[in-house]
This record gives structure tokens, sequence and C-alpha cells, in this order.
């Protein structure tokens, strides 16, 4: 297994169309593995298609849950969406656009097929972040980027914050360098401050990559 390189925009590869895949070898066995610890491996990850590694072919890894429980982890090849619901605009960001977030309409919930890494054809009903995800990994194996969603540069195309400090990074860049009253007054931050530090624990600032 290796941790492989994400391409980021504008790499001609993610332009391309994806071929599916027809043969369950050795080497479709190495590609799951290398995207799945590439995923794991990239910051914020929640997904990755094939492409984003330069292979093009019709497989996404997929995990919406925490890199721990690996609870929704999927391999999904030759994806299918068979129904999905009325769409809504909602906020995405892409390991290929690691600076920017797309606020793009994508149905809430949907229906799919797939092909696991045995062969075997299962059918998902998915939906929040999940559903998005599905949505802009098919996307990428058609070689449509989040960019292609939007309606305007303007309102639609926006630049993610800087990656949050660390507790002890303020800490330390705290005025007067005084660590200890800094980490002392700790104790009686504003909860909603500590959100902001933590970024995953605000959905308003954080957006997970896909
Ligand atoms: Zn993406």
């Amino acid at each position: 297994m290796a941790i492989l390189k994400v391409l980021k925009y504008p790499h001609p590869i993610l332009r391309e169309q994806c071929e599916p895949v027809v043969a369950w070898d050795a080497s479709l066995q190495k590609l799951v593995d290398d995207m799945t610890q590439t995923m794991y491996g990239a910051h914020g990850a929640v997904g990755l298609a094939a492409s984003q590694i330069g292979v093009t072919a019709r497989v996404i890894i997929l995990d919406v849950s925490s890199k721990t429980s690996r609870s929704d982890y999927k391999v999904l090849i030759n994806p299918v969406i068979l129904q999905s619901s009325r769409k809504k605009q909602m906020r995405e960001g892409c390991l290929s656009f690691p600076e920017y977030l797309a606020s793009v309409k994508r149905a809430t919930r949907l229906t799919f097929t797939a092909l696991d890494r045995d062969q075997e054809l299962k059918t998902y009903t998915v939906s929040g972040l999940e559903a998005i995800a599905v949505q802009h990994e098919i996307d990428h194996l058609d070689g449509v980027l989040m960019i292609d969603r939007i309606t305007s540069l303007k309102t639609d195309w926006i630049r993610r914050q800087p990656r949050q400090e660390k507790p002890e990074d303020l800490a330390a860049n705290a005025p007067g360098g005084n660590l200890s009253a800094a980490s002392d007054s700790s104790d009686n931050t504003d909860p909603l401050d500590n959100s902001e530090i933590h970024p995953q624990k605000s959905p308003v600032i954080y957006k997970p990559y896909i």
C-alpha cells in the first residue's frame, strides 16, 4: 500500500472520462488499497476518486465516518445512481481544490448501486454528507469538477479559511508569551471561541475534502 499524490486542478487527468472496471485482478486490489491509504492519509478527506490519483477507472473510496471507526467505509466500483431526491444548495470541498469551497446544488438523498472489491453488487441509500460525496465523486469519474457545478464565481466559489490553529499554537503566540496565563484563561473560554479552535466541531467553518 502507498499514499499517492492527489492531483490538483488543472491537471488534465481530472478532465478525463473514467473507464468501467472489467477485471477484478491484483492491480484493482492494489488500486483500492492505495486509494484507501491515500484517503485516510489526507487531512479531512472523506472520499477519493481514482482519477484524483491519476487512474482513469470508475473506482471511488468513501468514508464519511471517523478514521478510527471506519464504519462508513465503502469501495464503490462502477457506481450507478438509481434514484435521487430534490436538490439543495450546499457547500463542499475537494482535495483537488484544497484552497476553495464551492456552493453546489446536490440531491440530499440518493439510492445507487456499485460493485465492491469482491465484485459483489450492492445497493445503497445514503443522505447528507454521504449523498453529496457520492455525487461529487461520480462527477470526478466523468471528468466533472465542482467548479463546473457553480453558477457564479462571485457568490458560489469561496476561499477556505486557513488551517485552524491548535490551542498550543495560540498559547505559544499569545501576546507577551506568557504560556501559563494563556492556558489558565482557557478554562474560561467561551464555547463558541473553542469551536473555532477545533474546526471539526463547527460545521459552519469546517468542510471535509471529497
Ligand atoms: Zn473532489
